[in-house]
Parts: C-alpha cells; sequence; structure tokens
C-alpha cells in the first residue's frame, strides 16, 4: 500500500524528521486561504499522486506571489498528470499539497529497503540526490552508499557514520547531527510501520544547515496491514488500476503488466515461471494473476473477465496445476466466463492435476474454442504462435 507525500511528511513530522509546513487542498477556492497561513514566498504546488517524477512532468510548481499558488493549483486539480513513471496514459490529480518553499542548498537522497540479497533492512544514502537520482545510479553508481543493518541488532551510530564519511568530502559538519537523527528516524518509521520503502529524495540542506525531508514515499507491506490497521484510513483507492481494484474486490492477486498475453494462473511461483515461458517464447505477458488455491468457479469467472477488459490482450494462457484448486473447478469457471462475456481471443489451456480428466472434458463439450498444451514450454510456443499472426 503506498501513501500519498503529505501523509508520509505527516508520519515524518510525528517522528522528529523536519519536513516543510503545507496544507493538502482539494478545492481551488481553498488555495488563497493556504497562503496567509503558510510562509512565503516562495511556496511549493505539488500534485499528490502515486507516482513519482512529479518535477519532470511538471505536477512540483516553485510560485512567488499568492496568485501564482492559486492558478498553480487550478492547473493540477482534476487534471491530468504524465510523468516519467506514470506511463503515457497519465493519472488524475485530486488532492495538491502547498508547502512553505524551502532555500535548497544541497539535494541528498535517503532511503530504506529490504535488500533481497542480505535479506537485511538497508539504508541507501547519496550526496547526489535530486531530479537525477536515476541517472546517478546507472553511470555514477560509486556516489550510492549502501549500509546493511542488523535487524537483531538494529540501528546503530555507526551505522550513520559509514554513510556519512565514506565519501569526500562528507556532507558540511554541522549538518551531521540533523542528518544522523533524519537516519535513525527513517530506520524506526521503517521497522515499525511494516514498510517495503521510505524514501525522501530530496532530502535538502539549507544555508544554515537546516535538514528537511522535502519529498517523501512511504509503502506499506500489504502483508502486514492486518496489524497496522490505523494505516488502513491512508489508502486511496482511487490511485490503484481500476482492473486491479476490480481483482482486490474478487481476492484474486492480480498486477497488470505491459504486454499482450492475459495469464491465468494457480500459485504464485507458477505464476512468475509462466511469465517466464511467455518471456522466453517471445512475447511479453499482460499482467500476473494468481488465483490461489482456494479459487471458486465464481472467481475465475471474474479473473477471466478482468484478464479480458484489458483491451490490449490478445491471447489467454490457462495455467493451472490442480491441487487444491481442482481443474474441473477451474474448467467450469472458464466455460462461465465465456457464456457471460465473449471471449473474443485464443485461449490456451494446460491443465494438469487433481481431477484433470473432468476438467479437460468439461472444456471439450463445451462450445469453446481452445487448444490445449501438453506441457508448460509448448503453452507458451501456442500462446507465441497466436499473437505473432
Ligand atoms: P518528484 O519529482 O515527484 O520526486 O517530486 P519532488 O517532491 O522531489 O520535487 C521535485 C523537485 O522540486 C525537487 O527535487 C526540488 O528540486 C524541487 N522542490 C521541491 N520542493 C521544493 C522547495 O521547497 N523549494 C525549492 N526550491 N525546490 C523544491
Ligand atoms: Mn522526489
Amino acid at each position: 500500500m503506498k501513501l500519498h507525500e503529505y501523509q508520509a511528511k505527516d508520519i515524518f513530522g510525528k517522528s522528529g524528521i523536519p519536513v516543510p509546513n503545507g496544507q493538502v487542498v482539494t478545492a481551488v477556492d481553498q488555495a488563497t486561504k493556504a497562503t496567509q497561513i503558510i510562509n512565503g514566498p516562495p511556496w511549493v504546488v505539488k500534485a499528490q499522486v502515486h507516482a513519482g517524477g512529479r518535477g519532470k512532468g511538471g505536477g512540483v510548481k516553485v510560485v512567488h506571489y499568492p496568485y501564482e499558488v492559486v492558478t498553480a493549483t487550478e492547473s493540477l486539480l482534476g487534471k491530468h498528470l504524465v510523468t516519467p513513471q506514470t506511463g503515457p496514459e497519465g493519472v488524475t490529480v485530486n488532492q495538491v499539497l502547498i508547502e512553505e518553499g524551502i532555500e535548497i542548498n544541497s539535494e541528498y537522497y535517503l532511503s530504506m529497503i529490504v535488500d533481497r540479497l542480505t535479506a537485511c533492512p538497508t539504508m541507501i544514502f547519496s550526496q547526489a540526490g535530486g531530479t537525477e537520482i536515476e541517472e546517478v545510479a546507472i553511470k555514477s553508481s560509486e556516489l550510492i552508499l549502501k549500509e546493511h543493518i542488523d535487524p537483531a541488532v538494529g540501528w546503530m551510530m555507526h551505522n550513520a557514520r559509514n554513510l556519512l564519511y565514506s565519501q569526500e568530502p562528507p556532507p558540511p559538519v554541522g549538518a551531521l547531527t540533523a542528518l544522523m537523527s533524519v537516519m535513525a528516524n527513517v530506520y524506526k518509521i521503517f521497522m515499525t510501520l511494516d514498510c517495503t520503502l521510505v524514501e525522501i529524495n530530496p532530502l535538502a540542506l539549507t544555508k544554515d544547515r537546516k535538514v528537511f525531508a522535502l519529498d517523501a514515499k512511504i509503502n506499506i507491506d500489504d502483508n502486514a496491514l492486518f496489524r497496522q490497521k490505523e494505516l488502513l484510513l491512508l489508502d486511496d483507492p482511487r490511485e490503484k488500476d481500476p482492473l486491479e481494484l476490480m481483482a482486490e474486490k474478487y481476492h484474486l492477486n492480480y498486477i497488470r503488466l505491459d504486454g499482450n498475453i492475459g495469464a491465468m494462473v494457480n500459485g504464485a511461483g507458477l505464476a512468475m515461471a509462466t511469465m517466464d515461458v511467455i518471456k522466453m517464447a517471445g512475447a511479453e505477458p499482460a499482467n500476473f494473476l494468481d488465483v490461489g488455491g482456494g479459487a471458486t468457479e465464481d472467481m475465475i469467472t471474474k479473473g477471466v473477465e478482468i484478464i479480458l477488459k484489458d483491451r490490449r490482450v490478445k491471447a489467454i494462457l490457462v495455467n493451472i496445476f490442480g491441487g487444491i484448486l481442482r481443474c474441473d473447478v477451474l474448467a467450469r469457471g472458464v466455460v462461465a466466463a465465456a457464456k457471460k462475456t465473449r471471449i473474443r481471443v485464443p485461449l490456451i489451456v494446460r491443465l494438469e492435476g487433481t481431477n484433470v480428466k473432468e476438467g479437460r472434458e468439461i472444456l471439450r463439450n463445451s462450445e469453446l474454442k481452445f487448444l490445449v498444451a501438453r506441457d508448460l514450454g509448448e503453452a507458451a510456443d501456442l500462446v507465441s504462435k497466436q499473437v505473432a499472426q
């Protein structure tokens, strides 16, 4: 679950990480009032969307007159914003954050993730922060420092020192205490809120050596939301892909991707393997869809419907290993979906496992046109041939 910048900054502020004063507005007429409460000029007007790269996409405006705060708010609210991270279709801006503008001397990058190789919470710090951090990571990766934290020991002062003193020149002496405090607090937030990401870019240093989190990103591990109930209130379903939202409603594990092969699979591991095989056969998956072990006929029907709602889909590969989910249940679900929505694309089915005979029988006796594959390799070949035609 992703939080908005203003929600993440609220958490930062309460945890002792300095953030600029600001206010969220959802209507243009609230903007004038905001300029009276918030220090300025300058003011910064920022689109609140679950996507980065806003600076490059025109979603962050630094302005110097109160009327400009209003026009900047107007130009963002309700509009479509396209950034390097939204894809060409963009996202709708429902909320705008108006903040006091901070005079920036240096822009640092600071984040915390779980590093999969070491399985450790890992802090990443760079003195070359700002909107070009992706390019820095590619072209001069030596400027990006990583520190693994032993979760059994927790955050130690030497972790901060390793990050701050490993590069010449280190940040100015007057800023070190503030930076160490921000780092310790980022670690604390990351652990206590079950985050998958905490990111501050830029972490700004002012001329008088003050440190401010000018941007804030917090992602929460969905699997930990059962014990982070108060964070659930911060969820904003408007930011989600409508198909992903529909899938969530039916407890289907669905992620939309860019390709044109719809895939319906049971089990996350098998879903990943299926995506790999589709790619190896020269095609691209349109989605990840794990219907899970306990899928019902109705869930399967909904799964097929969701896949078909994506107009880019040119073929569907159903790859089921019948275990807890029996092949006959799957087959009935697919047939029911075909009755409800005309399946306009070739369907390739590979079934194996419990009740596979019954499953194949149900498909054969249906009016459905489909191709049966004996194994996964053949299934992928059939699929890529269908889209190549
Ligand atoms: P992102 O592009 O979505 O990551 O949005 P950011 O919040 O990082 O804003 C993009 C850029 O706007 C930052 O890298 C800063 O250079 C600039 N910016 C943001 N807040 C301020 C501010 O208070 N003062 C000034 N001068 N620039 C700011
Ligand atoms: Mn940023």
